[in-house]
């Protein structure tokens, strides 16, 4: 540990870890101050993301879709397997393998790149000292020219339901689950709760979804939501829209839930766990001191500008703590962004083109801007659409529900947004985003050479949709 820094970064999360490791590449003294501490007390890096969030629960998704296919999927394959059964501790600990394998990497990372992890708790004095208190209780103030702030987040409580974490969990608590419940409640349809609804369903859970909105993934573009909605409720996932939670009490091993529906008639059910996931608050507890001068907006998050610096020249914030989507790669690009332009390089992010995935199955993804949004700006624009249905390659999987939605500019045909509910969505936007970032048309996409069979066939047809020359489709007219 020295006593001055080039950079001190706060949070070793996607945001944190990532700004610290870019900083050192660049040539500048890193530390990286980090509280998080594994259920044994050990100090380790990675945040939400790897130790309670993308990680741990894309682990349980894969792991219970090879469940539930094996289960489900495998007869109409020709392919009869009976005794079929699932071992939750062997799944958890499948999953905890995973996270420390990648949360190790990061110390490893810091190793090799001259970073100083330090484990404890870091807060933001007056000017650009940080006081370090280790885990072990031992206080230093450290010296910095610039200081990265890349505190992250935390779930949102409700009085409503408030988490003990026996009955009553948030997806931290979901991800730990010992057995599978009979009768689980989730409130929030938004991206944890299908994720990890999902999870639970396709283990068995009879899985009862309470949203407060009463309209289905309302930040979605509004044709893939209907859509995604559609496919779901035929996979038997029970999504009670306009339903807003008024009570829960715990009696014995159950949780009675309240609620009233979008007609303010009262409901009731009886669930074995309760998931409470309805969105997630900046974290800066313990993070500022008193007369540090940092602002907050009024939902608690650190106020920056389009680079990330905050009010006070050299002091930057990324990642959850900010503004914008709560995506672990939106800030990680924000991480390297920050230290490029701390050693004098000019870089920035193209905040419209941050992909967005919520992994159940079929996926659902999107980038850029959705049609409503288009609209709404009265841009002229036109759709290009293409099924899953008619994709060879879906077909021969058995996993065709879903479609492709691309939308260009109409004058110049520049793509403005895709949007995608379908097997491997996840990458298959990505090819858009990346088309996208180079400015290209859906002509452009069009006349690129696509492998058959491929997924991906889906969106060259989708960009040829959008001037009525796809072909394994009947098009629509285009003015
Ligand atoms: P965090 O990952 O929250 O890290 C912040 C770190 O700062 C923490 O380790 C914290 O301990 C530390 N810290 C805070 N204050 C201090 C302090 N004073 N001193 C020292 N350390 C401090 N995003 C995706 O893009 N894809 C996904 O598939 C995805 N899945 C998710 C699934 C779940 C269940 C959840 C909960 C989230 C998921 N997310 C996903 C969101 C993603 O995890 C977050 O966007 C991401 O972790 C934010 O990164 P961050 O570095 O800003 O903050
Ligand atoms: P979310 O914002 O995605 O969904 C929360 C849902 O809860 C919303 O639909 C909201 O209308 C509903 N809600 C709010 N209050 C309610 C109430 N009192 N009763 C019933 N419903 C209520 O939030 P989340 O699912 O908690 O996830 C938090 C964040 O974590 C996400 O916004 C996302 O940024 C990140 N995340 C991302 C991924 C991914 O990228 N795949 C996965 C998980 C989490």
């Amino acid at each position: 540990m020295l006593e001055k820094y080039d950079v001190i970064v706060i949070g070793s999360g996607p945001a944190g870890y990532v700004a610290a490791i870019r900083a050192a590449q660049l040539g500048m003294s890193v530390a990286c101050i980090e509280k998080w501490r594994t259920p044994e007390g050990k100090g380790v890096n990675g945040g939400t993301c790897l130790n309670v969030g993308c990680i741990p629960s894309k682990a349980l998704l894969d792991s219970s879709q090879r469940y539930y296919e094996t289960k489900k999927g495998l007869a109409i394959h020709g392919i009869s397997a009976s005794g079929i059964a699932i071992d939750i501790p062997a799944m958890m600990q499948r999953k905890t393998k995973i996270v420390s394998q990648l949360t190790g990497g990061i110390e490893q990372l810091f190793k090799v790149n001259g970073v100083d992890g330090l484990f404890g708790t870091g807060k933001l004095l007056v000017g650009h000292n940080v006081e370090f208190t280790s885990h072990e209780g031992i206080t230093a103030v450290l010296k910095a020219d610039h200081v990265i702030l890349a505190a992250g987040s935390l779930p949102i409580e409700i009085p409503v339901a408030p988490v003990d974490g026996r009955l009553i969990v948030d997806s931290t608590g979901a991800l730990d689950l010992d057995s599978v419940p009979k009768r689980l409640g989730v409130i929030g349809a938004g991206v944890i709760g299908l994720e990890l609804g999902s999870v639970w369903g396709r283990l068995g859970s009879k899985v009862v979804l309470l949203e407060a909105m009463n309209e289905f993934l309302p930040i979605m573009d509004s044709g893939i939501a209907k859509e995604t909605h559609k496919i779901f409720k035929k996979q038997g996932l029970d999504v009670r829209l306009g339903a807003r939670v008024i009570g829960t009490e715990l009696r014995a091993d159950e949780v009675h839930v309240r609620y009233t529906s979008a007609d303010q008639s009262e409901h009731s059910e009886i669930f074995d766990k309760l998931i409470v996931c309805v969105g997630r608050k900046p974290f800066t507890d313990g993070l500022l001191a008193d007369g540090a001068g940092i602002e907050l907006d009024s939902r608690g998050a650190i106020i920056v500008n389009a680079q990330c610096e905050t009010n006070i020249p050299r002091v930057y914030a990324v990642g959850d703590v900010v503004r914008g989507p709560m995506l672990a790669h939106k800030g990680s690009e924000e991480g390297v962004m920050v230290a490029e332009r701390i050693a004098g390089h000019s870089a920035q992010i193209n905040y419209e083109i941050v992909p967005n995935v919520i992994y159940t199955h079929p996926e659902v993804a999107s980038v850029g801007r959705t049609e409503e949004q288009v609209k709404e700006a009265g841009e002229p624009y036109r759709v290009g659409t293409f099924p899953f249905a008619a994709s060879g390659r879906a077909l021969a999987a058995n996993d065709s529900d879903g479609m492709v939605k691309l939308i260009a500019n109409a004058d110049t045909d520049r793509i403005l947004g895709c949007h995608i509910v379908g097997p491997s969505a996840a990458d298959l936007v990505q090819q858009v985003a990346i088309a996208m970032e180079f400015g290209s048309s859906s002509e452009d996409l069009g006349m690129t050479v696509f492998g058959h069979p491929t997924l991906s066939e889906t969106v060259h047809e989708a960009a040829l949709a959008v001037n009525g020359h796809a072909i394994h489709k009947v098009n629509r007219k285009v003015r």
